[in-house]
């Protein structure tokens, strides 16, 4: 986390239309980003590696804690998006489960951060996000990380990232039903501008390493499919199951403990789904490992084979990729991309290009026209650039 305040054009803004809405200045502005997978998909949960960085995209939280009263616990909400207008809460009285709707967010960081021990007043939040909403650039992690980010300040709470990481983490898992890792949250509290963030799932040790897909004459291009996903479905909670059923069959702690080698091993000991599981969670670690390798003594021109090879293992050994996602990625590699793969947790979401800038319009209109062919919804492409992680913006 940056503590610095930094320049943020639409800080100003929403701080206005914070004051016109509630009838006070918000005591500060946060902001935490999206974030994008480089490569590491599902290994978060095995305690293994993870390669995501903070995106150009961000939620933005303008935040008033209520000084009417101590023991006044009320949360009102109000978020750009959608028109549900005001939402009131008692902080006092939330219940797992039982929030629906964008409230859930911002009210499961509060609730954890109670479970953490920590007293939090009421306070009155204005969200602004452009993080694209289910796409799989994580818009919910932007929500609770710009909150508990505001929050952790506010309150004095001296809450360290990694803190952070874990109460934002109980908040998805608990509060709001997602039995989601801390790869997302660890992106937007910990990223850095230029920069992926090598994440250790076991310990949460992170090491920045410079990616710096301009200065090698390339753009990461996000192919969002439309295609809506939810983790909360039986999908990402029945890959947990499988790699958690993986490892006890195989005697470790977590998958994490298994290398490329056992693998000739673990065949035996497996049913052949449980062991495809398994065989994309190893492979898949090791593939961080190299591509982190790669960035540092070669750079980001020479992983595409890499973002490949991830792809590929997800499609046919985790199957967690769907016909929209496999569609851009062929596609992309088809049209000059040098790699790509699908992000995020699958079955939806969106996939990654790799592209030297000279081809980055003919990838993309070579998507927009494949899907029109084969008559899927029209899909969002965009750029995206490593950028700060959470920060106060004003
Ligand atoms: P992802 O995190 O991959 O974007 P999720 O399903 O976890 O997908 O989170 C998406 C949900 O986050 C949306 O359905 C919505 O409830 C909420 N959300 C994200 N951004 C906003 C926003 N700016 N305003 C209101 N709700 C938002
Ligand atoms: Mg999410």
């Amino acid at each position: 986390m940056n503590t610095t305040t930094r320049t943020d054009a639409k800080a100003g803004t929403l701080a206005d239309r914070f004051e016109a809405t509630f009838g006070a200045a918000p005591h500060g502005v946060w902001a935490a980003p999206g974030r994008v997978n480089l490569i590491g998909e599902h290994t978060d949960y095995n305690e293994g590696f993870v390669l995501p960085f903070a995106i150009d995209k961000r939620a933005r939280t303008a935040v008033r804690l209520r000084s009417d009263s101590l023991r006044n616990t009320t949360v009102r909400l109000l978020s750009t998006v959608g028109n549900q207008g005001v939402i009131e809460a008692d902080a006092a009285a939330l219940v797992p489960g039982a929030v629906k709707g964008w409230a859930k967010y911002p009210l499961g960081v509060v609730w954890a951060l109670q479970h953490h021990g920590l007293e939090i007043p009421g306070f009155d939040l204005l969200l602004d996000s452009n993080v694209p909403l289910g796409a799989g650039l994580s818009s919910s992690h932007a929500i609770e990380c710009a909150v508990i980010t505001a929050l952790n300040e506010l309150t004095g709470s001296g809450l360290s990232p990694e803190e952070m990481v874990r109460v934002t983490q109980h908040a998805e898992n608990a509060f709001v039903g997602a039995p989601t890792g801390i790869m997302d949250q660890s992106a937007a509290l910990r990223g850095s501008s230029g920069h992926a963030v090598f994440l250790d799932c076991r310990d949460q040790a992170v090491e920045l390493v410079p990616f710096d897909a301009q200065k090698a004459g390339l753009v990461l291009q996000v192919i969002d499919t439309k295609v809506s996903h939810s983790h909360a479905d039986g999908g990402y909670a029945s890959r947990r199951t499988s790699c958690e059923l993986g490892a006890g069959l195989l005697g470790v702690k977590a998958l994490r403990d298994v290398t490329v080698t056992d693998l000739k091993d673990a065949r035996g000991l497996l049913d052949p789904i449980t062991f495809r599981r398994v065989r994309h969670i190893i492979t898949e670690n090791d593939r961080v490992l190299q591509t982190v390798d790669t960035l540092r003594n070669l750079g980001p021109a020479h992983i595409g084979n890499l973002l490949d090879a991830s792809h590929a293992s997800m499609r046919d050994d985790f199957e967690i990729s769907c016909p929209e996602l496999d569609l851009a990625v062929d596609t992309a590699r088809n049209h000059g991309a040098i790699g790509a793969r699908m992000t995020g947790g699958g079955f939806g979401g969106s996939a990654i290009a790799l592209t030297p800038v000279a081809h980055m319009q003919q990838v993309r209109d070579a998507v927009i026209r494949a899907f029109a062919e084969a008559g899927f919804t029209a899909p969002d492409i965009f750029t995206v650039t490593p950028a700060a992680g959470a920060e106060r913006i004003r």
